[in-house]
């Protein structure tokens, strides 16, 4: 039997869809599925505040329970493992095989690791869940003496200052490969670096961590250092199935769309986030939400046996606020950066308003 619809993974593009059918009473064809690996959805822009204390679980995630019956997506616990595009055989862990009529992917990515051993816990700050995990243990039973953060962006700065908060016993030690906030105006480092020597972080800037071994972080140049837990938010790596596909990538493994976010080899296909490649997009939240009115848009069309048409234009700059876990935000547009509360204020507004747009009551 051929499922019309599977969506897989419940990320930012996928809920923007659902939420977009249900406010047009739209309803997928009987049969249709999103396979996601819990029935909660987690919002990554709430998870450092979540691990700061600013927020409770419930605050920072969806139930996607209500969702899909608003739409009739039935809802399938479960992870994929394997894809055959030509035929659209999907594989779950659990090795149960569905096979789409059309298929849309929103399962974001993972975190680039180095090689490491099983010395110390070694952990992605996605899935988020995981992470999760660890900081309510640490939080039960003693957090590690040194906890090393690998990243130099926004999620790992916004971590590295949660977790300074949270576990305050705690040394924090930051590894960035490039510059700190490379992607943001200059000021916003410095900021930054300000910020995190006042917190106590030891920042180690232009450390490439390439092993982690015997509790040793080992960088391309320096001496080893020892750490007790390390936590990966070094960008994003796609899953291996998605190479193995047979769907078009590009060199890194992402799966490249066009404008209507169509695999550009199979156009029964559609792939919307992190997991995707599109020119011109950054791998970010506030790029996925915005390409959900699109996939929404395209996928009743094809559904319907029409042509997709709408284009998604990814916008040339976004605003950026980073939580820096003292009740204030770092805001970044385009050249300029401002550490204030007024920034927090504008944070939890939009972070709230979006979490409040996704909840069926
Ligand atoms: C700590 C942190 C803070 C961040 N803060 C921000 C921010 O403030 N603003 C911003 O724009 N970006 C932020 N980001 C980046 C942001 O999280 C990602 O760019 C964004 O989540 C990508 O969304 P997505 O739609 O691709 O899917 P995701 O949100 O990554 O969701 C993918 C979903 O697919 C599921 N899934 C994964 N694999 C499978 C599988 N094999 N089968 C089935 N389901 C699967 C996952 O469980 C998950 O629910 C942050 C990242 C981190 C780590």
């Amino acid at each position: 039997m051929t499922q019309p619809l599977i969506m897989v993974g419940a990320g930012h593009a996928h809920l923007v869809t659902l939420r977009g059918w249900i406010e047009q009473g739209y309803h997928a064809p009987p049969g249709s599925l999103l396979i996601t690996p819990e029935r909660y959805a987690w919002y990554s822009g709430m998870m450092p505040g979540l691990l700061a204390g600013r927020w409770q679980t419930e605050h920072c995630r969806i139930d996607l329970a209500p969702l899909c019956n608003a739409t009739g997506m039935a809802l399938q616990e479960g992870q994929l493992v394997q894809l055959d595009a030509d035929s659209r055989f999907v594989t779950l862990a659990s090795g149960q095989q569905l096979r789409a009529g059309v298929l849309s992917l929103n399962s974001g990515a993972s975190n680039p690791a180095p090689e490491h051993d099983n010395s110390i816990p070694v952990i992605g700050a996605k899935p988020f869940g995981d992470l999760y995990q660890h900081w309510q243990q640490w939080r039960r039973s003693g957090a590690p003496a040194r906890l090393a953060i690998l990243g130099g962006g926004a999620a790992a700065v916004e971590l590295a200052l949660a977790l300074q908060k949270a576990l305050s016993e705690c040394q924090i030690l930051l590894f960035s490969s490039n510059p700190l906030l490379s992607g943001q105006p200059p000021r916003a480092a410095r900021l930054i670096r300000t910020l995190l020597l006042r917190r106590g972080i030891a920042l180690h800037e232009g450390a490439t961590i390439s092993r982690i071994e015997n509790g040793y972080l080992h960088a391309t140049t320096g001496d080893p250092v020892a750490a007790d837990a390390a936590i990966l938010a070094t960008g994003a790596a796609p899953a291996a199935w998605q190479h193995s596909s047979g769907l078009a990538t590009d060199s890194a493994g992402f799966i490249r769309v066009s404008a209507t976010l169509q695999s550009q080899s199979h156009p029964s296909i559609f792939a919307s986030g992190d997991c995707a490649a599109l020119a011109g997009c950054p791998r970010s939240g506030v790029y996925a939400v915005r390409q959900g009115p699109t996939l929404g848009a395209n996928l009743r069309a094809l559904l319907r046996g029409q042509q997709p048409q709408q284009h998604y234009q990814p916008q040339p700059r976004a605003l950026a606020l980073l939580a820096t876990a003292d009740q204030q935000a770092l805001a970044c547009y385009g050249p300029l950066a401002i550490h204030s509360s007024a920034a927090m204020w504008l944070k939890d507004k939009l972070d709230t308003d979006f979490m409040r747009s996704l909840q069926m009551d």
